[in-house]
């Protein structure tokens, strides 16, 4: 039976779970540590799974008007030559729903506004959280203490709702990797969504609904930041294949993460009457662009079973064992990809991509987008 739900976190899971749970007849109230929302971040690639969930949330049609869809692609090496191609409208034939890019803000922005004024309450951060669903926050310069009959901890990779109720948790791990993200504005010449490997480095590129275009780089090992990271980037991508040299001159603002991930999978995502999604319960590296998809898994299962006497615990026997799957698969194929540093096993893996039959490299590259979510009737 729905209740009152609070989710701890404002960002693509917390939202989408709130969006879901009040769908289902749960009061939300989402705290969110941020006293606002500044149109942040760079871009995302939207899969068919996290697509399927936002039609399920009824978000799908306006979020696609918002994404680039159906552009051809693949892998290069950093002198422009294919290992692996993908031809426009080839993964939609396989899985019914394109892949589509979209500015990170433009998402956020449409995720708030499918949520009722007063639902999201900012400046709100979390400090304190127990298995019974009381949570302590932070407001207006004093503490406010609540209870709900659900807690979503939805506050991402370094969560305090972890930290409190799973105290024998691992904490997230750094991988040795520096990624950097930008948007260039209107850009005027054709952009493929392709993704460059070097040894121990890649580029990719995903072109914007409205012109411009989000690139994303990773290289190992770069050490602290020096504070000017267009000059680094000029450094390390300067010799790569056009038009990855203009493309990182072009952006003025360019974000820096050194990569984390929970590295060791938690044994349960629940906790009494809390439950955690999105990072928060499984941090993964973005090798596979399923980061933000799995928290949409994850919103969507948690609002179709959480108002089942046993909703929780079948939450958790449905999204451990597949977020934690793709959360290793992620890590795998950076350590193939990105990370491979060895010139000959670099040479290898080339001669492996280039040989794989295109059907076959398309079906590996769907395996992971190929879920459908429950419906929230
Ligand atoms: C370089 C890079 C590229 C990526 N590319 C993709 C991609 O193409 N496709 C994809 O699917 N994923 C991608 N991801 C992953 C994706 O960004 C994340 O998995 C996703 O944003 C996680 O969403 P979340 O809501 O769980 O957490 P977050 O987005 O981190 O949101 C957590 C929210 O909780 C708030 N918060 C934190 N602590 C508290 C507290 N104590 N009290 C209240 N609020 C709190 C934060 O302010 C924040 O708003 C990428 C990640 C990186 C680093």
């Amino acid at each position: 039976m729905a209740g009152t739900a609070l989710v701890v976190g404002a960002g693509i899971g917390g939202l989408s779970a709130a969006i879901g749970l009040r769908r289902m007849g749960w009061r939300v109230t989402v705290l969110e540590r941020a006293p606002a929302f500044r149109p942040a971040g760079a871009g995302l690639v939207l899969q068919a799974n996290g697509l399927r969930c936002l039609d399920v949330l009824g978000l799908g049609a306006a979020v696609r008007e918002q994404g680039k869809a159906d552009v051809s692609g693949g892998t290069r090496r950093s002198d422009g030559r294919w290992l692996a191609r993908i031809e426009a409208g080839e993964l939609e034939r396989v899985l019914g729903t394109p892949a589509i890019g979209i500015h990170r803000a433009a998402l956020h922005e449409m995720l708030l506004g499918a949520l009722p004024d007063g639902v999201v309450v900012t400046g709100a951060p979390v400090v304190a959280v127990t298995a019974g669903g009381e949570v302590t926050y932070q407001h207006e310069g004093g503490q406010v203490r609540t209870r709900a009959d659900l807690v979503v901890g939805a506050d991402g990779i370094h969560s305090t709702v972890r930290r409190l109720l799973w105290p024998g948790a691992a904490a997230p791990v750094r991988i040795g990797v520096t990624a950097w993200r930008g948007v260039t504005p209107v850009w005027d010449r054709d952009v493929v969504v392709a993704i460059t490997w070097d040894r121990g480095a890649e580029f990719g590129m995903v072109p914007l609904v409205d012109g411009r275009v989000y690139w994303f780089a990773a290289a190992n090992a770069t050490g602290e930041s020096t504070g000017d990271e267009q000059e680094l980037l000029r450094t390390r991508f300067g010799g790569w294949h056009d038009p990855i040299p203009a493309l990182i001159a072009a952006t003025s603002t360019v974000l820096r993460d050194d990569l984390a991930c929970l590295d060791e999978p938690l044994t349960t995502y629940v906790k009494g009457n809390v439950v955690l999604v999105g990072d928060a319960a499984h941090a993964m590296t973005p090798n596979l662009g399923q980061g933000a998809n799995q928290a949409l898994e994850d919103a969507v299962v948690l609002a179709s079973v959480a108002g089942r006497p046993d909703g929780l615990a079948v939450y958790d026997r449905q999204r451990r064992p597949r977020s934690q799957h793709v959360a290793k698969a992620s890590r795998a194929i950076g350590r193939f990809g990105q990370q491979l540093q060895n010139p000959i096993a670099v040479a290898v893996r080339n001669t492996a991509m280039r040989l794989t039959p295109p059907r076959l490299a398309l079906r590996s590259m769907a395996r992971y987008a190929d879920w459908r979510p429950p419906p929230l009737t």
